[in-house]
């Protein structure tokens, strides 16, 4: 997956939101691993960080890996605005109509191949 994280970092100041990140808490609910507003441990970051991996262990099988990044990419953009720091909004709102996009296309592609099955 290529998801279009926009390294705002505003999801890694919030770890004390989010259930079993209490001990990445420096106490002020950023996360002990960001440093200059990168993962200092990007590599090997939990799973719950890494989108792809999520992904995988958790909704492959509920939804494509489209409607999966867009629905991330809705939080991210609530995360953002609630954080006043709306720099990165427009990138946001940009990937999530592109996503929207594909997730049209990717349907009316769909329904194009069911038709053609009932059309054989
Ligand atoms: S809030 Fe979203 S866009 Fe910002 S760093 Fe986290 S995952 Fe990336
Ligand atoms: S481990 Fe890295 S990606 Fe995960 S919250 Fe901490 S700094 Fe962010």
């Amino acid at each position: 997956m290529n998801f279009p994280c926009v390294q705002c970092g505003i999801c890694c100041k919030k770890v004390n939101t989010v259930l079993g990140f209490q001990h990445f808490d420096d106490g002020n609910g950023v996360c002990c691993y960001l440093e200059n507003n990168l993962c200092s441990i990007y590599k090997d970051r939990p799973v719950s960080c890494n989108s792809e991996k999520f992904y995988e262990a958790f909704y492959k099988d509920r939804m494509t890996e489209c409607e999966f990044a867009e629905k991330i990419l809705r939080i991210c953009h609530d995360l953002i605005v609630e954080s006043g720091n709306k720099c990165n909004i427009e990138k946001i709102e940009k990937a999530i109509e592109d996503f929207e996009l594909k997730k049209l296309s990717n349907e009316s592609e769909n329904n194009g191949k069911t038709f053609k099955r009932r059309s054989d």
